[in-house]
Protein backbone atom coordinates (compact mmCIF):
# COMPACT_ATOMS: atom_id res chain seq x y z
CA UNK A 1 0.00 0.00 0.00
CA UNK A 2 1.71 3.29 -1.21
CA UNK A 3 0.33 6.95 -0.99
CA UNK A 4 0.31 8.77 -4.15
CA UNK A 5 0.00 12.44 -4.41
CA UNK A 6 -1.35 14.19 -7.34
CA UNK A 7 0.20 17.81 -8.11
CA UNK A 8 -2.52 19.57 -9.88
CA UNK A 9 0.04 22.72 -10.31
CA UNK A 10 -1.62 25.71 -11.79
CA UNK A 11 -3.99 23.49 -13.72
CA UNK A 12 -7.53 22.93 -13.56
CA UNK A 13 -11.03 23.37 -13.09
CA UNK A 14 -13.91 22.40 -11.36
CA UNK A 15 -15.61 19.76 -13.85
CA UNK A 16 -11.94 18.29 -14.13
CA UNK A 17 -11.44 17.88 -10.75
CA UNK A 18 -15.31 16.20 -10.21
CA UNK A 19 -14.36 13.87 -13.38
CA UNK A 20 -10.80 12.58 -11.87
CA UNK A 21 -12.25 12.20 -8.00
CA UNK A 22 -15.56 10.75 -8.78
CA UNK A 23 -13.44 8.20 -10.94
CA UNK A 24 -10.47 7.82 -8.60
CA UNK A 25 -12.96 7.13 -5.87
CA UNK A 26 -14.52 4.18 -7.74
CA UNK A 27 -11.55 2.79 -8.62
CA UNK A 28 -10.39 -0.31 -7.00
CA UNK A 29 -7.27 0.59 -4.87
CA UNK A 30 -5.28 -0.43 -1.62
CA UNK A 31 -3.05 2.82 -2.04
CA UNK A 32 -3.88 6.01 0.12
CA UNK A 33 -4.28 8.58 -3.15
CA UNK A 34 -4.51 12.65 -2.44
CA UNK A 35 -5.41 15.12 -4.97
CA UNK A 36 -3.48 18.78 -4.48
CA UNK A 37 -5.41 20.81 -6.56
CA UNK A 38 -4.87 24.70 -6.63
CA UNK A 39 -6.62 27.15 -3.75
CA UNK A 40 -9.60 27.69 -5.59
CA UNK A 41 -10.46 24.06 -6.41
CA UNK A 42 -9.47 23.05 -2.28
CA UNK A 43 -13.32 23.72 -1.41
CA UNK A 44 -16.42 21.37 -3.04
CA UNK A 45 -17.58 18.63 -3.73
CA UNK A 46 -14.15 15.41 -3.71
CA UNK A 47 -16.27 12.43 -4.06
CA UNK A 48 -14.37 11.14 -0.30
CA UNK A 49 -10.71 12.06 -2.01
CA UNK A 50 -8.18 13.07 0.74
CA UNK A 51 -7.32 16.99 -0.50
CA UNK A 52 -4.26 19.14 -0.03
CA UNK A 53 -2.64 22.45 -0.81
CA UNK A 54 0.34 23.03 -2.70
CA UNK A 55 1.33 25.71 -0.28
CA UNK A 56 0.77 28.21 2.53
CA UNK A 57 2.33 30.85 3.93
CA UNK A 58 4.59 30.95 6.77
CA UNK A 59 3.02 33.47 8.25
CA UNK A 60 -0.32 33.17 10.77
CA UNK A 61 -2.18 35.97 8.92
CA UNK A 62 -2.09 39.62 8.28
CA UNK A 63 -1.37 41.92 5.60
CA UNK A 64 0.28 39.13 3.08
CA UNK A 65 -1.82 39.99 -0.01
CA UNK A 66 -2.24 36.98 -2.40
CA UNK A 67 -1.03 34.40 0.07
CA UNK A 68 -3.11 31.64 1.61
CA UNK A 69 -2.66 30.91 5.58
CA UNK A 70 -2.66 26.97 6.83
CA UNK A 71 -5.83 28.30 8.83
CA UNK A 72 -7.48 28.66 5.87
CA UNK A 73 -6.32 25.89 4.19
CA UNK A 74 -7.45 23.59 7.34
CA UNK A 75 -10.80 25.11 7.11
CA UNK A 76 -11.62 23.99 3.50
CA UNK A 77 -11.14 20.03 4.82
CA UNK A 78 -7.76 19.68 3.38
CA UNK A 79 -5.81 17.83 5.55
CA UNK A 80 -2.31 17.96 3.73
CA UNK A 81 -0.01 20.91 1.81
CA UNK A 82 2.84 20.36 -0.18
CA UNK A 83 5.96 22.64 1.03
CA UNK A 84 8.90 23.54 -0.72
CA UNK A 85 8.11 22.41 -3.40
CA UNK A 86 11.42 23.30 -6.13
CA UNK A 87 9.49 25.61 -8.68
CA UNK A 88 8.19 27.25 -4.94
CA UNK A 89 11.40 27.59 -4.09
CA UNK A 90 12.81 28.24 -7.82
CA UNK A 91 10.47 31.04 -8.55
CA UNK A 92 9.56 32.55 -5.42
CA UNK A 93 12.75 32.26 -3.67
CA UNK A 94 11.93 30.38 -0.64
CA UNK A 95 14.83 29.04 1.40
CA UNK A 96 14.73 26.20 3.49
CA UNK A 97 14.16 28.49 6.47
CA UNK A 98 10.70 29.63 5.16
CA UNK A 99 10.26 26.00 3.78
CA UNK A 100 10.98 25.12 7.78
CA UNK A 101 8.57 27.62 8.47
CA UNK A 102 5.96 26.36 6.34
CA UNK A 103 6.23 23.07 7.45
CA UNK A 104 5.64 24.01 11.43
CA UNK A 105 2.44 26.18 10.67
CA UNK A 106 1.08 23.44 8.94
CA UNK A 107 1.65 20.97 11.49
CA UNK A 108 0.30 23.47 14.44
CA UNK A 109 -3.06 23.98 12.03
CA UNK A 110 -3.36 20.19 12.03
CA UNK A 111 -2.00 19.57 7.96
CA UNK A 112 0.04 16.89 7.08
CA UNK A 113 2.87 19.05 4.92
CA UNK A 114 4.90 17.08 2.06
CA UNK A 115 7.94 18.62 2.27
CA UNK A 116 9.99 18.69 -0.85
CA UNK A 117 13.79 18.32 -1.32
CA UNK A 118 16.33 17.56 -4.52
CA UNK A 119 19.06 18.88 -5.82
CA UNK A 120 19.83 19.90 -9.61
CA UNK A 121 21.56 18.42 -12.22
CA UNK A 122 24.58 20.53 -11.70
CA UNK A 123 24.77 19.68 -8.02
CA UNK A 124 24.20 15.91 -9.32
CA UNK A 125 27.05 16.04 -11.86
CA UNK A 126 29.32 18.01 -9.23
CA UNK A 127 28.90 14.44 -7.20
CA UNK A 128 26.68 16.85 -4.21
CA UNK A 129 23.31 14.92 -4.05
CA UNK A 130 23.92 13.41 -1.07
CA UNK A 131 25.62 17.02 0.84
CA UNK A 132 22.63 18.98 -0.51
CA UNK A 133 19.23 16.83 0.26
CA UNK A 134 20.76 16.45 3.70
CA UNK A 135 21.18 20.28 4.15
CA UNK A 136 17.97 20.30 3.31
CA UNK A 137 16.52 17.83 5.29
CA UNK A 138 18.50 19.30 8.22
CA UNK A 139 17.20 22.98 7.61
CA UNK A 140 13.49 21.96 6.05
CA UNK A 141 11.98 19.69 8.49
CA UNK A 142 10.14 20.56 11.57
CA UNK A 143 11.64 19.90 14.73
CA UNK A 144 7.92 19.73 16.34
CA UNK A 145 7.66 16.64 18.10
CA UNK A 146 4.21 15.65 17.66
CA UNK A 147 3.16 16.48 14.20
CA UNK A 148 3.25 13.88 11.07
CA UNK A 149 4.67 14.88 7.79
CA UNK A 150 6.47 13.01 4.49
CA UNK A 151 9.37 13.82 3.24
CA UNK A 152 8.87 14.13 -1.26
CA UNK A 153 12.04 13.47 -3.00
CA UNK A 154 12.04 15.08 -5.75
CA UNK A 155 15.05 15.79 -7.85
CA UNK A 156 14.81 18.99 -9.95
CA UNK A 157 15.96 17.94 -13.22
CA UNK A 158 13.24 15.36 -13.24
CA UNK A 159 10.39 17.27 -13.00
CA UNK A 160 8.64 17.87 -15.71
CA UNK A 161 11.31 16.81 -18.12
CA UNK A 162 10.55 13.04 -18.96
CA UNK A 163 13.89 12.00 -17.01
CA UNK A 164 13.97 10.33 -13.89
CA UNK A 165 17.50 9.03 -12.27
CA UNK A 166 18.05 5.30 -12.23
CA UNK A 167 16.45 2.63 -9.80
CA UNK A 168 20.25 2.70 -7.97
CA UNK A 169 19.65 6.29 -7.44
CA UNK A 170 16.20 6.80 -6.37
CA UNK A 171 17.55 3.53 -3.58
CA UNK A 172 20.55 5.46 -2.29
CA UNK A 173 18.91 8.53 -1.93
CA UNK A 174 15.81 7.15 -0.17
CA UNK A 175 17.93 5.15 1.84
CA UNK A 176 20.12 8.00 2.87
CA UNK A 177 17.04 10.08 3.76
CA UNK A 178 15.84 7.18 5.80
CA UNK A 179 18.23 6.90 7.70
CA UNK A 180 18.46 10.45 8.67
CA UNK A 181 15.14 10.11 10.13
CA UNK A 182 15.54 7.08 11.76
CA UNK A 183 18.64 9.08 13.28
CA UNK A 184 16.00 11.46 14.33
CA UNK A 185 13.36 8.99 15.97
CA UNK A 186 11.05 9.59 12.55
CA UNK A 187 11.63 6.53 10.71
CA UNK A 188 7.74 6.05 10.17
CA UNK A 189 8.34 9.04 7.94
CA UNK A 190 6.73 8.21 4.50
CA UNK A 191 9.19 8.96 1.74
CA UNK A 192 8.31 9.63 -1.46
CA UNK A 193 9.68 10.33 -5.08
CA UNK A 194 8.37 12.75 -7.70
CA UNK A 195 9.99 13.57 -10.64
CA UNK A 196 8.69 12.25 -14.33
CA UNK A 197 6.67 9.57 -13.07
CA UNK A 198 4.15 7.86 -15.05
CA UNK A 199 2.01 4.67 -15.55
CA UNK A 200 5.46 2.97 -17.35
CA UNK A 201 7.65 3.66 -14.31
CA UNK A 202 5.55 4.31 -11.85
CA UNK A 203 5.29 0.49 -10.59
CA UNK A 204 9.09 0.00 -10.55
CA UNK A 205 9.99 3.19 -8.86
CA UNK A 206 7.35 2.06 -6.08
CA UNK A 207 9.15 -1.04 -5.28
CA UNK A 208 12.28 0.60 -4.62
CA UNK A 209 12.98 0.16 -0.83
CA UNK A 210 12.18 2.97 1.06
CA UNK A 211 9.85 4.34 -1.48
CA UNK A 212 6.68 4.26 0.13
CA UNK A 213 4.51 6.59 -2.50
CA UNK A 214 4.75 8.61 -5.47
CA UNK A 215 4.40 12.68 -5.88
CA UNK A 216 2.66 13.20 -9.32
CA UNK A 217 2.74 16.47 -11.75
CA UNK A 218 1.95 16.12 -15.27
CA UNK A 219 0.29 12.89 -14.82
CA UNK A 220 -2.48 13.41 -12.13
CA UNK A 221 -4.23 15.57 -14.28
CA UNK A 222 -6.10 13.77 -16.90
CA UNK A 223 -7.94 10.06 -15.30
CA UNK A 224 -6.54 8.61 -18.83
CA UNK A 225 -3.17 8.69 -17.27
CA UNK A 226 -3.42 9.05 -14.05
CA UNK A 227 -5.84 5.88 -13.36
CA UNK A 228 -3.14 3.86 -14.17
CA UNK A 229 -0.41 4.73 -11.88
CA UNK A 230 -3.15 4.33 -9.26
CA UNK A 231 -3.82 0.41 -10.34
CA UNK A 232 -0.42 -0.39 -11.07
CA UNK A 233 1.32 0.75 -8.27
CA UNK A 234 1.14 -2.34 -5.21
C1 LIG B 1 5.87 17.63 -9.42
O1 LIG B 1 5.40 18.69 -9.86
O2 LIG B 1 6.00 17.48 -8.20
C2 LIG B 1 6.28 16.60 -10.38
C3 LIG B 1 6.83 15.53 -9.91
O3 LIG B 1 6.01 16.85 -11.71
P1 LIG B 1 6.10 15.80 -12.92
O4 LIG B 1 5.49 14.51 -12.45
O5 LIG B 1 5.33 16.44 -14.02
O6 LIG B 1 7.56 15.61 -13.24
Amino acid sequence: MKIIIGNWKMNGNIQQKDKITRAISETQTDNTIILCPPFTLLNGENHGVKIGAQDISNHENGAYTGDISAKMVADTGAKYVIVGHSERRLYHNETNEIVHEKAEIAIKHNLIPIICVGETMNEKESGKTADVIKNMLEQSLPQSESGEFMVAYEPRWAIGTGKTPTMDEIESVHKMIFEYLEKNNREKTPILYGGSVNSTNASDIAKIPHVDGLLIGGASLETETFLPIIKSVK
